[in-house]
């Protein structure tokens, strides 16, 4: 039996939970407003066990003594994948801190004397009306990203791979995230190149009407702070007023068998707060026990989005089993809960949802779908540019002073806007999270085929829906890789053949 104090699997478990629980309690209450500050590191402190050498050691064990595929392996795999991002971010913590205070309080200075705080730039790239402002500021702040943020984020993507190489757990810092993720990266870049040459030609031809007629500039000359303002569409907002978006989207849940309450554990936080973050956020902090989804109501397509995709991932953790364990409900693939979540903002695409829970009426349903498609590609042409990126930044293969060239012409390549050499350091997810997403949207579409195929096309509006949904998904936690999960369901093997189909049906609308 072990000693008191010392390190097992089983205390690991149950103290891992006590921490994240911790964390994510202290993490909602400063961001929802109830209290001024979050203060994580007495939490640290408390908790130093968790994340401590022993605590990576005893998962490392773990993983390399369970046999392959064995429940066992899944639980060492989702355990050891959490100690080594807890493992690099505690290492390379005080280099976060400087960059997020350099990104608080930066300052671009335009030539024309002005100043923008950097944190303001992207709203203001997206909202000014006109062009050669958009662009001066853009060029302002690449100037100051390229002089003093590049060069840090460049620092930190360098030591990164160091610790992770370093803990010896597979050969190479792309084969550890696939060691640890259960996701053939290579395998996925292919795809991604695949799809970016199926697409190609539909690309050209959305993308040129659309800067041609809302930009009123040549195709050619479309830059990446052109994108931020042509998809920045406004003009549908009236269609999604404030006031009906939570009753509608809580009908809906229920039409479809689901309580959106799950029976107390969601906790539906609408109420204006002074120090209340703006934009929605889902914070599990017992899971499946207390999930909050915390929101201030403006209004307009992308909040209604925002709500949607927020509550996929409240559901999820309101009704995973309570009976897995740890690992399974709080840490693993998190393209199971990101494709939950897109499963529900992706009802913004659908004529029938649209046309049943928001105000745009038969008449402009089609329209709203063509911008929708038309965002969903350039989104998706974008992540996949930048997995095929990511993998070379990691791979070795292309030296160091070589990758902002490559940045920017797989990214214009793929876009069709051209990008900046100075984000080549900064427009980058950390340990591939560009993966996660692009299995997610594989993930969502898949699911969507098969809750049509077993509830109809408004399946979202079926009573029988929503209890399969809980059963067969939700409760499932973590459990399971995305690529399982669809297996399992009967979706077959992921990829990205249902989503072209589905932004061309959007396109054609
Ligand atoms: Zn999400």
């Amino acid at each position: 039996m072990a000693a008191m104090g010392e390190l097992t699997l089983s205390s690991l478990r149950d103290d891992g939970e006590r921490f994240n629980e911790a964390i994510a309690r202290e993490q909602h209450l400063a961001l929802a407003g109830h209290k001024p500050n979050a203060e994580l590191r007495p939490i640290y402190e408390r908790f130093a066990h968790v994340l401590g050498p022993a605590a990576l050691e005893l998962t490392r064990d773990a993983f390399r003594s369970a046999s392959d595929g064995s429940d066992e392996w899944r639980s060492a795999r989702a355990l050891l994948d959490w100690q080594v991002e807890s493992h690099a971010s505690r290492t390379l913590a005080e280099l976060d801190e400087r960059i997020i205070a350099w990104e608080a309080n930066a300052v671009v200075q335009l030539a024309d004397g002005r100043q923008v705080s950097y944190q303001r730039v992207p709203v203001d790239l997206a909202t000014l009306p006109n062009r050669n402002e958009r662009l001066a500021l853009d060029e302002a702040r690449a100037t100051l990203v390229d002089r003093e943020l590049a060069p840090m984020r460049a620092e930190r993507l360098q030591r990164e791979r160091d610790v992770i190489e370093s803990l010896d757990i597979a050969p190479g810092y792309i084969a550890t995230f696939e060691a640890l993720s259960g996701i053939d990266l290579r395998a996925l870049a292919a795809e991604c190149e695949q799809f970016l040459r199926d697409t190609d030609a539909m690309w050209v031809d959305v993308h040129g009407e659309a800067v041609r007629k809302q930009l009123g500039i040549l195709p050619g000359e479309a830059t990446r702070a052109d994108a931020l303002a042509l998809l920045r569409a406004t003009r549908f907002d009236p269609y999604f007023p404030a006031t009906d978006m939570e009753p509608a989207i809580r009908r809906q849940v229920g039409e479809m068998g689901i309580d959106p309450l799950a029976n107390g554990r969601a906790l539906f936080d609408l109420a204006p707060r002074p120090g209340k973050r703006s934009r929605a956020f889902c914070a599990p902090v017992r899971i499946p026990h207390e999930v909050y989804l915390v929101l201030l109501p403006h209004g307009g397509a992308t909040d209604y989005r925002t709500l949607l995709h927020e509550l996929g991932h409240t559901l999820h953790f309101a009704y995973t089993r309570d009976d897995l364990p740890f690992e399974f409900r709080w840490l693993g693939d998190n393209s199971i809960t990101e494709g939950y979540a897109m499963l529900f903002d992706h009802l913004m695409h659908d004529a029938g949802w649209l046309q049943r829970y928001s105000a745009l009426g038969m008449s402009r349903v089609a329209e709203y779908r063509r911008a929708a498609a038309l965002e969903e590609l350039q989104f998706l042409r974008r992540y996949a540019a930048k997995l095929l990126y990511e993998v070379r930044l990691y791979g070795g293969g292309v030296a160091w002073g070589a990758l902002p060239d490559a940045y920017v012409d797989l990214l214009s390549t793929a876009t069709l806007f051209r990008y900046r050499a100075a984000d080549a350091f900064v427009d980058v997810d950390p340990r591939f999270y560009a993966a996660r997403y692009l299995r997610a949207w594989q993930l969502q579409s898949a699911l969507r085929e098969v809750l049509v195929s077993r509830f109809d096309e408004d399946w979202y509006r079926n009573p029988r829906a929503g209890p399969w949904i809980v059963r067969e998904l939700f409760g499932e936690g973590q459990r399971e890789l995305a690529s399982e999960q669809a297996e399992r369901v009967g979706a077959g093997p992921l990829s990205f053949a249902p989503l072209v189909k589905n932004i061309e049906q959007g396109l054609v609308a």
